[in-house]
């Protein structure tokens, strides 16, 4: 807090520093502080551009992750139920659903592209429940991912070999 700041008292000097606005010098009297000397309404003002340009980098990045999560949503080829899964409301209702949503929990945490994540099981468990919640995590930390069924990865491989029979949708 200001009040407990030690000594301070007045320098001879003035501040030489360009106000933003009136692109004068701003020209008040600098104080000292412990032997440095400083200008009270710069400082002040160092601080707020501080605070508004970290705000506005926070702004950019949600705004960045908020565009690939669409682009995921729109590009994603599942049933429209799963478009909305989450692990929040992934609701594990056996043992083993339960160790399947900390083991994905776990996967994203440990996340690099290095290490692979094979989930198997019947229809209807949450496989593809827990693999859309750890493709959206994953995007916020702005890595691209595609969610995709076999049958329509193969559907996707096949109709690449009549076009020009190179794989082309890989690259
Ligand atoms: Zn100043």
């Amino acid at each position: 807090m200001k009040s407990f700041r030690n000594t301070i008292s007045v320098s001879s000097n003035r501040c030489e520093n360009i106000d933003v606005v009136t692109k004068q010098k701003c020209n008040r009297q600098l104080m000292i502080e412990e032997s440095r000397e400083f200008c009270f309404r710069c400082e002040e003002i160092a601080k707020e551009d501080l605070a508004i340009k970290n705000q506005s980098e926070e702004l950019i990045k949600n705004r960045e992750i908020n565009e690939l999560l669409d682009t995921f949503k729109s590009d994603i080829l599942i049933n429209e139920d799963l478009q909305e899964a989450t692990f929040e409301n992934y609701i594990p209702e056996t043992s083993s659903q339960k160790k399947a949503l900390q083991i994905a929990r776990d996967y994203v945490r440990n996340f690099n592209k290095k290490n692979g994540l094979i989930m198997a099981g019947r229809t209807g468990v949450g496989n593809s429940h827990l693999s859309v919640s750890i493709s959206k995590e994953i995007i916020k930390r702005k890595h691209t991912c595609l969610f995709i069924s076999i049958p329509r990865l193969m559907t996707a491989i096949k109709g690449t070999y009549r076009k020009d029979n190179e794989r082309n949708w890989i690259s």
